[in-house]
């Protein structure tokens, strides 16, 4: 039934009714709100202070509660020793891809890396230097056991995902341009208001292909601990 699922598992929803562009409306206000955002570059680390330090020091704290050495947290999350060392020092901003290896070797939330509210004004988005912004626009909660987050893409921009935690399933929905996804080895193409639901423990792959940027929002859902 699982492995049925996997494969047929990719589930197409073309065509949003009106109420699901009224609930797409209501979102777009809710990520203007929206109090919090990770900023990454596609060419040169974009070095955003709070929320580097603010990842520094969840990471640090984190591996320490773990009773993990820097060595040992590298084996677990896939990241090299290097590179997380330098995150804990806060002398290099991970991208997305890398953050979400992280959060799955550790087996926490992705929101769980993000800062809290700034206060400070909130930042221009430039899709010259940001391939990926993602904003989280309900982070993680432990009883429903999901977080959602919008997602711009600039033009022209890949990212790979490292599978997800056993059971995550991920489902994503165009706001906005064009989406090019690859679930395992097979490419689909999303346009505003069409989603994908599938199984995030494969591998998978966000492109766009077009001129503009494109804007989803991606839910993630975590299976029940066990
Ligand atoms: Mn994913």
């Amino acid at each position: 039934m699982r492995n049925e699922k996997r494969k047929n598992g990719q589930v197409k929803y073309p065509g949003a009714t009106d109420r699901q562009k009224r609930a797409g409306l209501c979102v777009i206000r809710l990520r203007r709100n929206a109090i919090f955002s990770v900023f990454y570059a596609r060419r040169e680390p974009v070095s955003i202070m709070d929320i580097a330090t603010y990842l520094a020091a969840t990471l640090k704290a984190l591996r320490q509660s773990r009773g993990l050495s820097l060595t040992q947290a590298a084996e677990l999350t896939g990241v090299s020793k290097a590179m997380l060392g330098q995150i804990e020092r806060n002398e290099s901003s991970p991208t997305v891809a890398t953050l979400w290896k992280i959060a799955t070797g550790f087996n926490v939330p992705f929101s769980r890396f993000i800062a809290p509210p700034q206060a400070s004004a909130p930042q221009q988005y430039d899709p010259d230097k940001q391939a990926m912004v993602i904003t989280p626009l309900f982070p993680w909660d432990e009883a429903l056991r999901f977080e959602l987050f919008a997602i711009t893409l600039a033009p022209g921009a890949e990212s790979e995902s490292t599978p997800h935690e056993a059971g995550v399933i991920e489902h994503v929905v165009v706001i906005e341009g064009e989406l090019e996804m690859r679930i395992q080895e097979r490419w689909q193409r999303l346009v505003a208001g069409e989603g994908l639901r599938f199984h995030g423990d494969q591998p998978h792959v966000y492109r766009n292909a077009c001129a503009r940027p494109t804007r989803f929002h991606s839910l993630i859902h975590y299976a029940k601990p066990e």
